[in-house]
């Protein structure tokens, strides 16, 4: 029986790209009555099996395991997230992008970071934004992160990135305004989302519908059109999860005097020391402190 990926899915429908069909080709299909009865879900992103029916259409038999499933958006077996800050206009923020990263991680999708609008940096100032750019680099990828720097206006590390995305389905994530959807429309001349500007012109929000569909790519990636990990509220996290999510603590926590040391006032906490001694970049190390504060209270308030 043949087998395809759920490419769309739109008012009961599930768009199947057969796997040996051409990009863009799909065939419409409806889901069996059994998923409703067991609770299942067909989503995109999912590998399935299916029969074709007389009219050109389909009916979707069975869902293949799952590897990873996002609810927001919902789509099943994405691997990577594409995180992406802009290193001007809104500036870097590396609190919040430590808490995009806490929820990818927790996820358990591997993330690519971009840092975009490169052209907008200021050459004068003795270089000083450059040099701001290259160390928050630096500090990412010496915890194991790769970090792309990027331009959509001049097309730098697009190609790159494009590259990162081959054979996966990803997930492109980052506050709005960051040039997520520049950054698509940059890598395929083809398509053209809508872009911050283009939608406040028309006066209404973007990502207002509310179906999913994936982006094709010519090297066998696919891209959700909808970014994901929108939502930063930690109420899917327990606390003691939260040092897991800070891949760098790993090493260190595994000396901690204490088992499920929290890493804020145990004594012999190893964590602690190796952010004073800057074996942990300090600056993780308060962004872990501060999400562990807010994750507390709000635990109390609901
Ligand atoms: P999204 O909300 O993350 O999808 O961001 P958009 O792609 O809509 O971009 C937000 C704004 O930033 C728009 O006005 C874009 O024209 C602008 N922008 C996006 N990427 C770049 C870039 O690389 N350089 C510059 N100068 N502006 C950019
Ligand atoms: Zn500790």
């Amino acid at each position: 029986m043949p087998e395809g990926l759920i490419v769309k899915a739109l008012s009961g429908y599930y768009y199947v790209k057969p796997d040996a069909a051409a990009p863009g080709e799909s065939i419409q299909c409806r889901g069996r009555g059994i998923f409703k009865k067991k609770g299942q879900t067909p989503l995109v992103g999912d590998r399935v099996i299916y029969t074709p029916t007389e009219n050109g259409e389909g009916m979707v038999d069975e869902i293949l395991p799952r590897e990873t499933e996002l609810v927001r958006p919902p789509v099943a077996n994405a691997k990577l997230a594409v995180l992406l800050f802009s290193l001007k206009e809104p500036d870097l923020n590396l609190q919040l992008l430590d808490k995009f990263l806490v929820h990818i991680e927790h996820a358990g999708l591997r993330t690519l970071i971009c840092l975009t609008k490169e052209d907008l940096l200021d050459e004068a100032a003795g270089g000083q934004e450059r040099d701001l750019t290259g160390r928050a680099k630096e500090l990412y990828e010496k915890i194991g992160y790769e970090v792309i720097i990027t331009s959509s206006r001049t097309g730098m590390g697009t190609d790159e990135v494009k590259s990162r995305l081959a054979g996966e389905i990803s997930v492109f994530s980052g506050q709005s305004g960051v040039g997520k959807s520049s950054l698509l429309n940059a890598m395929l001349p083809g398509l053209s989302l809508e872009t911050s500007e283009i939608s406040m012109k028309l006066g209404r929000g973007r990502h207002t519908t509310r179906h999913v569909e994936l982006i094709e790519l010519e090297n066998g990636g696919y891209v959700a059109d909808t970014p994901g990990f929108s939502q930063l509220d930690f109420l899917e996290l327990g606390v003691e999860e939260l040092s897991s999510c800070f891949r760098e603590f790993g090493e260190f926590a595994e000396g901690c005097k204490f088992r499920g040391c929290s890493h804020l006032h145990e004594p012999g906490c190893k964590v602690r020391q190796a952010a004073e001694d800057g074996d942990i970049a300090q600056s993780r190390y308060e962004h872990y402190v501060q999400f562990h504060q807010e994750m507390k209270e709000k635990k109390r308030r609901y």
